[in-house]
């Protein structure tokens, strides 16, 4: 047998080394041979995709491969992925979008159960080997098996909480029999992966292998020499009929504090199944398959899958998949965003210098990618390797060696200038210039610049390492090669890239204003700060608009504020004066201590809130609906899904509506438009619906 048992997965080198001699069957997504020891090993290699998902076609097809295997049983059956790529990242999710009968889903779960149910019951000991991403049903395909062997480097989890939805393929009742019952909720409930030596702490694996080794653990487990995990003893009591209820209890409790019952109903049904169904496992299978169906035919279900698409294009970068031939990313500028820029490169394992003209900025920065390694559960060793690679520069001299080069000094656009003077005669030829301004227009800073077409806009939001968003800027000379190349880039770091036109505010902080410049008019008027923020919580925004200012900085608000009124004049309302002074007095937010709310490191101190007056969401959110609409028409960004995405990810607007615009049009063009006109007879002008409503009606 050879050493590297991965060789053989290789489809295009050999179909299955270890049993090239034995008989082997090739179907659409699984190949099947025994080799000498009379081990069946059956791998999944989806054909129509790099990454192995489940449908009913691969499904089906193994059901086939259970049946022949029923009939002449192997010594063991191994289960394992055929691509380098890893196990299996769960179902296809594109199976379940735009279905609405119920009736339907459950029936098509009712026969996945069968099949699963097959293997788990096939009479040899079968081995699931898990290399890389074992996700949702691939978890559940390999709970069915009897034996688990995770490859270093394996993660698995159940991510289907993500996606307003719970495992559907049995993982809520196999889970929680397998392990602590806690640690299998959990698992589902967060949608969090554990890597392979967590995994076997909790007892999700059996044991865990190198690659080279994998022949001779799959040998050992044949033989019933590997140990099963056991469930620790205490499990037994956490899950019986009269304790369920009290743990089942804490975890709404507990889910309450970070999800609205009515916007998201799956961690609900999750708890549920497991505290009134885990002692039948029949009927916990039924009462799976009905709940799954539930969720998956709702709006917020099918809202969820269209966000998880409109993630997934975001992803396609266009053009070069290499992330751009980026190797080597200079920034400049070590401060909030630059710093955080430059370690979250060096974190997805880019080659970074960093450089500011305060070498204090740079040691700090320096500090915040340690913390950030910490936070993201690198090894020492990573963190060593990630620390190696972001290299402090403070005489700037990685600019002749950069691919990228990212700008991230303050935002005055003299400053600026001076820095593109100096670097681009160092610049190597083919390096792309990137800013991250917030708000100049880069029509306003190419002017300066030597090679426009190599110019344009790497917009991060703050934090970086948590807003995923990333415009990608152009103005009318960048060059459509460099930004292809940026965009792969974006990608290639884990972010996710929405190409925008350079216009006043770009996409997400044109949208943003106007729902934040309402509020601080509704508190003008007297609405309390708690009210207004919760009648955006209820709405399904992550926290209102009055502590999403303070966070941003109350500073920064009113500079965006500003520019926009100079570029666009009065559709946007003029800041009131007693903000302005708040500012002025340096009560900026969260980040000194005191804006809106007084903050403290618990966060910002909230009095009870009233239930908002009627009309109150209406007033916040149509005025950021309308904004979309100009953007749209104004062509910043391409097309509606690009816009609905980026404001999810750039500002959080409430994911299981499907987006603003998605959310526009399932509420009614006509009804919101009605509104809009209603609230400008009484409000004035700002709220006169913007005449680009009339393409989407
Ligand atoms: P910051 O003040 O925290 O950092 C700027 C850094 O640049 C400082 O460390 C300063 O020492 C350094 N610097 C100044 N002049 C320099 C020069 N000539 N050469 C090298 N370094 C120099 O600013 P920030 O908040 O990180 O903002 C940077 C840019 O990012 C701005 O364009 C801003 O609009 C944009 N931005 C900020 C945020 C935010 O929330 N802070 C969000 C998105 C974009």
């Amino acid at each position: 047998m050879t050493t590297d048992s991965l060789a053989f997965l290789d489809r295009d080198r050999l179909e299955l080394g270890p049993a090239a001699s034995s008989e082997k069957v090739d179907h659409q997504h699984w190949r099947l041979a025994r080799d000498e020891d009379g081990i069946a090993w059956l791998l999944l290699d989806r054909a129509d995709s790099g990454a192995n998902t489940l449908d009913e076609a691969v499904l089906e097809e193994l059901d086939l491969v259970l049946e022949t295997l029923e009939h002449d049983p192997p010594k063991a059956l191994v289960l394992r992925s055929g691509k380098r790529a890893g196990f299996c990242v769960g179902a296809d999710v594109g199976m379940f979008r735009g279905e609405t009968d119920t009736a339907s889903v459950a029936e098509r779960l009712r026969r996945g159960h069968v099949i699963v149910d097959r293997l788990a019951e096939l009479p040899v000991p079968t081995i699931a080997v898990i290399h890389g991403p074992c996700l949702g049903g691939g978890l559940e395909l390999a709970l069915a098996c009897d034996y688990r062997l995770a490859v270093e480097g394996a993660s698995l989890g159940f991510p289907e909480v993500m996606l307003g939805l719970h495992p559907g393929l049995g993982g809520t009742f196999r889970a929680p029999r397998l392990i602590n019952p806690v640690d299998a909720m959990t698992l589902m409930l967060t949608g969090k992966s554990v890597n392979a030596r967590r995994a076997r702490a909790l007892g999700l694996v059996d044991a865990v292998t190198q690659e080279r080794h994998v022949a001779n653990a799959v040998r050992a487990a044949a033989r019933g020499d590997v140990n099963r995990s056991r469930r620790p003893f205490y499990a037994a009591a956490l899950d019986s009929a009269w304790v369920r209820p009290l743990i089942a209890r804490r975890m709404i409790v507990n889910t309450e504090k970070k999800v609205d019952r009515k916007h998201y109903p799956s961690p609900y049904q999750l708890i549920d199944l497991w505290q009134h169904h885990a002692g039948d496992v029949a009927r916990a299978r039924e009462e799976e398959i009905q709940s799954f169906a539930r969720l998956v035919t709702s709006k917020t279900g099918q809202n969820l899958i269209r966000v998880f698409f409109l993630r997934e294009a975001l992803k396609k970068a266009e053009g070069e998949n290499n992330g751009g031939g980026i190797g080597h990313v200079h920034v400049v500028g070590a401060g909030t965003m630059g710093g955080d820029i430059a370690g979250w490169c060096a974190l997805s394992g880019f080659r970074v210098t960093l450089s500011d003209m305060d070498p204090a900025m740079i040691a700090g920065a320096v500090k915040r990618a340690r913390q950030l390694c910490r936070r993201k559960h690198r090894s020492d060793i990573a963190t060593r390797d990630i620390l190696d690679r972001l290299i402090p520069d403070t005489s700037g001299s990685g600019v002749t060696r950069a691919d990228l080069i990212i700008e991230a000094v303050p935002e005055k656009i003299d400053i600026k200038r001076s820095v593109y003077r100096e670097i681009e005669e160092r610049m190597k030829a083919g390096a792309i210039l990137a800013t991250n301004t917030s708000s100049i227009p880069l029509e306003t800073l190419r002017s300066e610049v030597r090679e426009p077409a190599r110019f344009l806009g790497l917009h991060f939001f703050n934090p970086v390492a948590r807003m995923q968003l990333v415009e990608l800027v152009s103005h009318d000379g960048t060059d459509a090669g460099v930004r292809d190349r940026a965009r792969a880039f974006v990608a290639a770091i884990d972010r996710l890239p929405v190409p925008v036109r350079s216009a006043p505010g770009f996409l997400v902080n044109r949208v943003l204003t106007p729902y934040l410049l309402e509020a601080m008019l509704l508190l003008d008027e007297g609405m309390a700060p708690e009210t207004l923020d919760r009648a955006a919580v209820d709405f399904g925004m992550p926290m209102g608009p009055i502590e999403l200012a303070d966070q941003v900085g109350l500073d920064i608000c009113l500079d965006v504020a500003e520019m926009l009124r100079d570029n666009l004049g009065g559709d946007i309302p003029e800041v009131p004066a007693w903000v302005r002074d708040k500012v002025e007095k340096g009560d900026t937010g969260r980040k000194s201590g005191r804006g809106f709310y007084a903050w403290s490191d618990d966060g910002p101190r909230k009095n009870e809130a009233a239930t908002p007056p009627k009309g109150t969401v209406d007033r916040l959110v149509l005025p950021l609906l309308n904004t979309c609409v100009a953007c749209l028409r104004e062509e910043v960004v391409a097309d509606p899904d690009a816009l609905d995405a980026a404001v999810i990810f750039g500002t959080g607007f409430a994911p299981f509506r499907g987006g603003p615009l998605h959310y526009a049009r399932e509420r009614g063009v006509d009804d919101i438009v009605g509104a809009l006109e209603k609230l400008a007879e009484e409000h004035g002008p700002r709220f006169a619906p913007d005449k680009g409503w009339q393409q989407l009606r």
